[in-house]
């Protein structure tokens, strides 16, 4: 829902008991199965008094990271999809829009890999590419294109998928809103904000532009290791859910082993104070919280203390920076010469080699270890060192 909408809602938000707005449901689930995923989301709705949703137009937006096989968990299973959509509908909602935009993608972009596309045509509801018809936002950064249907429903739901991130060390519901934003202009962002720190203060601002009215989370298998798109599957068997997209991040990174205040959307995220105050405000329910914490998730390292003084050091010598700093590998015999990585570096650090057009060169100097390359590289030939 947009600032515009938000604005009427206040006195309604001011009104809900805040206790229903700082809830965490966490409850276990083995398989995509729908039967066993439907009624979880039904408990996790009516223990956190989402909004009403009869005859109310809804978003729906999982996280379609690359068109890919469901099994290599880059994107929110289209079971876990179907589910929502069927609980929807069960709920009386209007109408359904599923939409989202991967970082590079043809025009008329339809997700049929990722199985989502199947799913919209099974239950009946309409796919929305985001990149089809966008509005701006203004955020303290200057103005933003969006899809517009966000602003043209009544709710906005978020599906994030839970997996590690090269640069901001997990997506959840904060960085599942960044793909509202289509196609390259998603890169381009990246140019404009350096770092994780930037990034992290982006997405903020855009989440509260734009903030989701309720979130699923599908976390049954996510993504360890180098995510978000060539990391491993990882059962967690858990789904998630919340009103509160900060409250929610800090469980989920919490739950594979993060320090949730290494996550820089959550450290910046509670110094806001838009969703939270504190961290002992959150309400868990479902699950036992301790038994779900993991200690073999294979998390991304974060930049600690110590190195984040170096990096203040090291902000005055540049040269000696960018020989240190992490960047993308390029494994050339797994190159399949797609372009991907070329079309979607903010900075064109990647080119085709004059002398073989199947092979990349890269630019270390001009890279601002974004890693959307990685992110996009469907052949595995990106890895980040
Ligand atoms: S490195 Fe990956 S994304 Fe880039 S051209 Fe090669 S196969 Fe395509
Ligand atoms: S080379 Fe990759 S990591 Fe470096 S700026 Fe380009 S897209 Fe980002």
């Amino acid at each position: 829902m947009t600032q515009n909408a938000q604005n009427d809602m206040v006195d309604t938000f001011q009104n809900h008991d805040s206790q229903f707005t700082k809830l965490v449901c966490c409850y276990s689930c083995a398989e995509y199965d729908i039967d066993k995923i439907l009624p979880l989301l039904e408990k996790i709705y009516t223990e956190s008094q989402g909004p009403e949703l009869e005859g109310k137009a809804v978003l729906v937006k999982p996280n379609i990271l690359l068109d890919e096989h469901p099994d290599r968990v880059a994107t929110t299973h289209p079971v876990f999809v179907e589910a929502v959509i069927r609980f929807l509908q069960s709920r009386k909602a209007g109408k359904i829009f599923v939409g989202d935009s991967p970082g590079f993608h043809a025009p008329l972009f339809k997700p049929r890999k990722s199985g989502v596309y199947e799913v919209c045509e099974k239950t009946g509801v309409e796919w929305v590419c985001f990149g089809k018809n966008t509005m701006s936002v203004s955020l303290p950064s200057g103005k933003v294109p969006v899809a517009s249907i966000v602003n043209e429903v009544d709710l906005f739901f978020s599906l994030p998928k839970l997996k590690t991130h090269e640069l901001m060390g997990y997506t959840g519901a904060i960085k599942n809103s960044f793909g509202l934003i289509p196609h390259l202009h998603k890169a381009k962002q990246h140019a404009f904000h350096r770092s994780s720190q930037a990034m992290a203060s982006f997405l903020l601002n855009l989440n509260e532009s734009i903030t989701p009215d309720f979130i699923f989370m599908d976390a049954v298998w996510a993504m360890e290791g180098p995510g978000p798109g060539n990391g491993e599957r990882y059962p967690l068997h858990l789904v998630l859910g919340s009103a509160n997209p900060l409250a929610l991040d800090i469980i989920a990174s919490s739950i594979i082993g993060y320090n949730p205040m290494d996550i820089e959307t959550n450290s910046e995220g509670l110094k806001r104070k838009k969703w939270l105050t504190s961290v002992d405000e959150i309400v868990v329910k479902g699950a036992d919280f301790e038994q779900l914490v993991r200690t073999d998730f294979k998390l991304i390292p974060r930049v600690s203390t110590w190195k984040m003084s170096l990096n203040i050091v090291l902000k005055r010598v540049p040269f000696l920076r960018n020989s240190l700093e992490r960047k993308p590998v390029f494994y050339k015999k797994r190159c399949a010469g797609c372009k991907a990585c070329i079309n979607i570096c903010p900075v064109q650090a990647i080119h085709i080699s004059p002398k073989s057009p199947k092979k990349v060169v890269f630019a270390r100097k001009k890279c601002i270890s974004c890693f959307c390359c990685h992110e996009i590289c469907q052949y595995n030939a990106i890895d980040i060192s």
